[in-house]
This record gives structure tokens, sequence and C-alpha cells, in this order.
């Protein structure tokens, strides 16, 4: 199956011209698993512009054991999503950087409809800043379990590997570093659920916003990469108006 821009997008509305070398705020929506981050990095690849996954962000935030880090821990751990105000507060820090000028890749935020209304807000009142677009990655509950509670990162070179759809050679160990691979504490089947039910209850809602907006577009994420990737930008082009 092919992108497509969903039947909510006006013609008229929310639709920006932007231009490919400065694609502006991109918005990658979806259940945990679909592979947002995967996607991001193709992004980046493509427009040089960043990916800020507010997930990375906090796991950087606990490792360094930061005073938001101790926070967000057990919140995380339990698969609850970290209050609004403390993300909002640390992804308000990281679009101070110069490197988010041309635009960024958001990768997990916003995921409840205030974060969003804040997003939006602090674009507005940003006199050259084009509006988000957003695109969801759709993946079927099966195949997102799989995903998830089959995952297991290379604490050394981060990569990412699955047990079930992409297994090392060596069972347990990392390819290139030959470092024994960890499970995300998040990446249960008891929490992947928890993230689910987050999910479903407060970042669906964010998808009814951005489409009401006529920002919005769906791909289908159980494909290849690079067919996914190929799906996602032309989902962008079409609602940046360059198609
Ligand atoms: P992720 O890697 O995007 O699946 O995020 C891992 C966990 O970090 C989530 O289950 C939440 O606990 C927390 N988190 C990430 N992004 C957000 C966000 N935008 N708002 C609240 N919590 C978040």
């Amino acid at each position: 199956m092919s992108s497509s821009v969903s039947s909510g997008v006006a013609k008229s509305s929310g639709r920006d011209a932007g231009t490919k070398s400065a694609p502006g705020p991109i918005l990658l929506l979806g259940a945990p698993g679909v592979g947002k981050g995967t996607q991001a990095k193709e992004l980046v690849k493509i427009w040089h512009i960043p990916q800020i996954s507010t997930g990375d962000l906090l796991r950087s935030n606990v490792a360094h054991s930061t005073k938001l880090g101790q926070v967000a821990k057990e919140i995380m751990d339990r698969g609850d999503l970290v209050p609004d105000s403390l993300v909002n507060e640390m992804v308000a820090a990281r679009l101070l950087e110069p490197d988010t000028a041309r635009g960024f890749i958001l990768d997990g935020f916003p995921r409840t409809l205030g974060q969003a209304g804040w997003l939006d807000g602090r674009l507005a009142a940003q006199a050259d800043a084009l509006p988000v677009v957003a695109v969801r990655i759709q993946v079927d509950y099966n195949q997102l379990l799989r995903r998830i509670t089959g995952r297991r990162n290379c604490p050394v070179c981060q990569a990412i590997y699955n047990i079930y759809l992409n297994p090392p050679k060596k069972d347990g160990i990392c390819d290139v570093e030959g470092a024994a691979l960890i499970q995300r504490a998040d990446d249960t089947e008891e929490v992947f659920k928890e993230r689910i039910h987050s999910y479903s209850t407060l970042t669906a809602p964010v998808v009814d916003h951005y489409r009401a907006l006529g920002r919005f577009a769906e791909v289908d994420g159980d494909r290849p990469i690079a067919a996914v990737a190929a799906g996602v930008i032309s989902a962008v082009e079409g609602l940046r108006n360059w198609a």
C-alpha cells in the first residue's frame, strides 16, 4: 500500500509551501514500535534536519541522573507519560539549538493535546516558523507486540536488534561490538500494554487535532524500511504542497 494523504486534508487549509531545503517541523506519530525512530533517521539523511526524540532525550536525562531524569525514570519504567510541563520545557530548550532553524523531525512528541497546543503556540509565535505537518505510521497490534518485546539494544553502539525479526548472529551479543545486548525496561509485554493504553487514550486525540487542521497524513508501516520512508516523504511533500 502506498502512502496516502488523509481524506481529511483540505486543499485550502494548513498547506504551507516550505521548500525542500527547509522542510519545517515534521511530526511522526504512531503507537510504540511502529518505527518512528527508524523513519526519523531516514528523513534526517534526506533533509539534513535533526531528529528530536523525547524518549531519547528523557533516557539521556535518566542516564545522567539529572533532576528531570530522576523524576522521569519511575514514570517511564511503568509506561506512563511524563507530565506535559516537564516534557515541553525539555523540548523548548532543544528547539533553541541552531540546527533546528530549517526544520526538525519530532519523534514521540507531542503525545497529548496539551503538548500539541503548546507546540502549535510556540511555532505560531515565531514569525518565520512553518506549522507542523503530522504523519502517522500504522502497524498491526500483533506485529507491534513482536517488535517491542523482541527488541534488544547494544549499550555500546546503540544498534537495535529483534530476537524474532532481526536477531544478532550470536544469541544476546552485538554483531559489531561483541557487547551483551540489553532490553529496555519498558519493552516488556506488561509495560507495552500500558504504553498502548496511554497511546490510545492520550495520543489518538493528537491525530484528530492535526487531521482537523488539514495537516495530517498516514502511511502503512508494515513494509520494508525504505518503502515506509518513501511513503512518509511523499506524504510530507503532499502536505507541504511540493508535489
Ligand atoms: P519512546 O522512546 O518515545 O517510546 O518513549 C519512552 C517513554 O518516555 C514513554 O513511554 C514515556 O514514558 C516517555 N515519553 C517520551 N516522550 C514523551 C512525551 N512526549 N510525553 C510524555 N512522556 C514521554
